[in-house]
């Protein structure tokens, strides 16, 4: 039964909270376990479907630290004649005669009888012969194989994301070829039938359609493949034929059509298929939220149609879920704690998300102020907005000053998961 909504109190004894959503979303998805192996060039932003170990020591050889000189700390107080070289990738020889220390670069292999690299600033070289002007420890300037990993060693997790530094890892260890999950499929579609996309041009009553590819740019990524469905109209057979389309999908997400009213058939379509759950969540934008399945093992969320409230459920919901079925750990975002310069108005029962802008005054400290208006079919406020304000479930608002938290949109980057 829904309360009567009261002036001071935006609660719905219905609504479930995020996290309660978050959690019933991870435990019915399935787990997609389809790998494959490609080329570590091909790579960037797959998900690796199993976990790698170090198939070498890094470095594998003592390396020097510094462009200097190799020898023995015992010596070092003793005029050295210099003897040999060691460059980077033209190992010199092993052994350094008593009394003689070996010109090194960095990079290069220490000889095995050396314990120290003194840097070349260190050092006065007259003709051949080496005085070291500051004692150096043993150990100083040599970096230890198996300093940066040892071989059989875990090196990257199953379920990370591939990106600069986790190829850059894999290259230094000789590793071209990893083994991912396939991509997901996802398939996107808009609801409604006042949707049209450019260039057709506006009857009256109609809207362009920003959903869809609000969607297709959050959501994309290395890791999955998007296919568009265009605009399906408030009829449960256009729903139905849309479904048939997408198929081969692993996930659906479309837009609109999730409420009760007489337009929204995106439920009932659903439940014919498959299963569905309608959830109130308590947040603002995008309390309802249609979560389910069309066929065996083909999630479905069916998102608000508001466009802000779309892209907050998008970024809460489906790119967790987009996480969960390839594998990947959950996570939440970041939130920094930041002084607010305008006032923001809200009733508690409800986690509140507002756009707004996090920047800094002139004495460089930085700070936060909404985009104004708040309303969820107010796109132009993701426009201008560089981060979130969330106010949690018991906030009554905020005044100026007041710290609160916030959620950069670096977070939502496209490509992010
Ligand atoms: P609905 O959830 O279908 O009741 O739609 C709620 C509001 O969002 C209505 O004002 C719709 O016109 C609008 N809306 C629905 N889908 C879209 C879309 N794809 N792009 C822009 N606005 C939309
Ligand atoms: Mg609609």
């Amino acid at each position: 039964m829904n309360l009567p909504p009261r002036a001071d109190c935006d609660a719905d004894i219905n609504a479930i909270s995020i996290d309660e959503a978050l959690v019933r979303i991870e435990s019915r998805l399935p787990k997609l376990d389809r790998h494959e192996s490609i080329d570590c060039t091909k790579a960037q932003g797959r998900i690796l479907a199993v976990g790698v170990h170090s198939p070498i020591s890094v470095p594998p050889f003592r390396a020097s630290a510094m462009d200097g000189y190799a020898l023995r700390v015992a010596e070092a107080g003793n005029e050295l004649t210099l003897i040999g070289h060691s460059f980077a990738g033209h190992p010199g020889p092993d052994s350094i005669a008593v009394g003689t220390c070996q010109r090194i670069t960095t990079g290069a292999r220490v000889p095995d009888e050396a314990n120290a690299v003194v840097q070349q600033e260190n050092v006065d070289l007259t003709g051949n012969t080496v005085v070291v002007n500051k004692a150096p420890t043993v150990g100083l300037n040599i970096r230890l194989p198996g300093s940066d990993s040892q071989e059989g060693t875990p090196l990257i997790n199953a379920g990370t994301r591939l990106g600069a530094a986790q190829l850059a890892l894999l290259a230094a260890h000789g590793i071209h070829n990893v083994l991912v999950h396939e991509h997901i499929n996802i398939a996107v579609f808009s609801t409604g039938d006042e949707l049209v996309s450019a260039p057709d041009l506006l009857s009256n009553g109609q809207i362009y359609d920003a959903n869809r590819p609000l969607l297709i740019a959050l959501l994309d990524s290395p890791a999955v493949r998007i296919t568009d469905l265009g605009i399906c109209g408030d009829t449960e057979s256009d729903i139905e034929e849309l479904l048939k389309k997408a198929a081969k999908a692993d996930l659906i997400v479309s837009s609109g059509g999730v409420s009760v009213g007489d337009a929204d058939h995106v439920r009932t379509v659903l439940e014919r298929f498959g299963r569905v759950d309608l959830w109130k969540i308590a947040m603002k934008p995008g309390r309802p939220l249609t979560f389910g399945f069309s066929r065996p093992e083909q999630a479905y969320f069916g998102l608000p149609g508001n466009p802000v409230s779309a892209a907050l459920t998008a970024l809460l919901f489906v790119k967790p879920a987009i996480r969960t079925l390839l594998g990947m750990p959950a996570v939440r975002w970041p939130q920094l704690q930041v002084p607010v310069v305008s006032k923001l108005s809200k009733l508690p029962g409800r986690v509140e998300y507002q756009r707004a802008v996090l920047d800094q005054n002139e004495s460089g400290i930085w700070q936060v102020s909404t985009t104004g208006l708040q309303d969820s079919h107010v796109l132009s406020s993701l426009n201008t907005a560089n981060c979130l304000i969330e106010l949690p479930i018991e906030s009554s608002g905020a005044k100026v000053g007041d710290i609160v938290q916030v959620i950069p949109f670096a977070h939502f980057g496209e490509g992010s998961l």
